[in-house]
């Protein structure tokens, strides 16, 4: 069986400049911008795609003064507990029927919720993106990735060298560029509900700018914007062969449009 059902999960939003997502973008634009995660329903439970924000490192004012004292980049919460707990309560998926976790990348509105699987499940990651992450400060913090949101001994890696499948229908393909080790996902769903599938660029593509237009996201860890054009291009390349949607990762329009067109739609249990 591929995938029953797809669900996407808004964890919050980020205040940023125009500027972080498209190249050459204009600073004086700004953008609110969905925290993304994806659900999608597997043989035995879920298998989850990005985890959003460690809240504690909003909430405590000292460590939001460390990890987000930059006022250009400011993330906004959903609600008063986790947001993760909270998008869970709200479409009545129980967190011990998670099965199985991938993170994209590093950055801290994606990794920030791997703390509620440690112990837990497996975590499927790109090796390029950890070793990035375990590397000697002050680079990847300086660059959004923050050690202590993934830095546990208790995570069950499950550790890629590229392109792989990470359960029946669903195969993570390398991105990197924006992150080092950054990974986008293909999700096939089941012809059981109707076949066709997915393409989650996460932030390979913040915007449909970056895919309509080829421009390279402003977000990049030592890649030329070359890189980041041939990433989306191999997207979008395999978007077409399949016949998948392509989505970009924090599209203000496309996120919330595509939660409402999945929600309900797919029935089987
Ligand atoms: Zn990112």
């Amino acid at each position: 069986m591929s995938v029953r059902r797809v669900i996407p999960l808004t964890f919050g939003w980020e205040d940023l400049p125009e500027t972080i997502s498209i190249r050459g973008g204009d600073p004086t634009v700004r953008y609110r911008e969905p925290v993304p995660g994806v659900l999608l329903q597997i043989d035995d439970g879920w298998l989850l795609l990005d985890t959003g924000f460690n809240t504690a490192l909003i909430t405590d004012p000292a460590l939001r003064h460390r990890f987000h004292g930059d006022p250009a980049i400011q993330p906004v919460l959903p609600g008063p507990g986790e947001p993760l707990a909270e998008a869970l309560a709200g479409i009545g998926v129980d967190m011990a029927d998670i099965r199985a976790v991938a993170v994209s990348h590093l950055h801290n509105d994606h990794a920030g919720g791997l703390k509620h699987f440690a112990g837990r499940v497996p975590v499927h990651i790109q090796r390029a993106e950890l070793d990035y992450g375990m590397s000697s400060p002050p680079g990847p913090e300086s660059n959004g990735i923050f050690r202590v949101d993934f830095d546990d001994p208790a995570l069950d890696w499950r550790v890629a060298d590229g392109d792989t499948e990470i359960a029946p229908g669903v195969s993570a393909v390398l991105t990197a560029g924006h992150t080092p080790g950054h990974q986008s996902f293909v999700v096939s769903l089941d012809e059981s509900v109707g076949g066709g599938g997915f393409v989650f660029a996460f932030d390979a593509a913040d915007l449909t700018e970056n895919i309509e237009r080829e421009v390279a996201v402003g977000g990049r860890i030592g890649a030329a914007p070359e890189v980041s054009v041939a990433q989306i291009r191999k997207l979008k390349l395999i978007a077409a062969d399949r016949g998948y949607r392509l989505v970009p990762g924090h599209d203000p329009v496309v996120w919330p449009a595509l939660t409402a067109q999945l929600s309900g739609a797919v029935t089987s249990a």
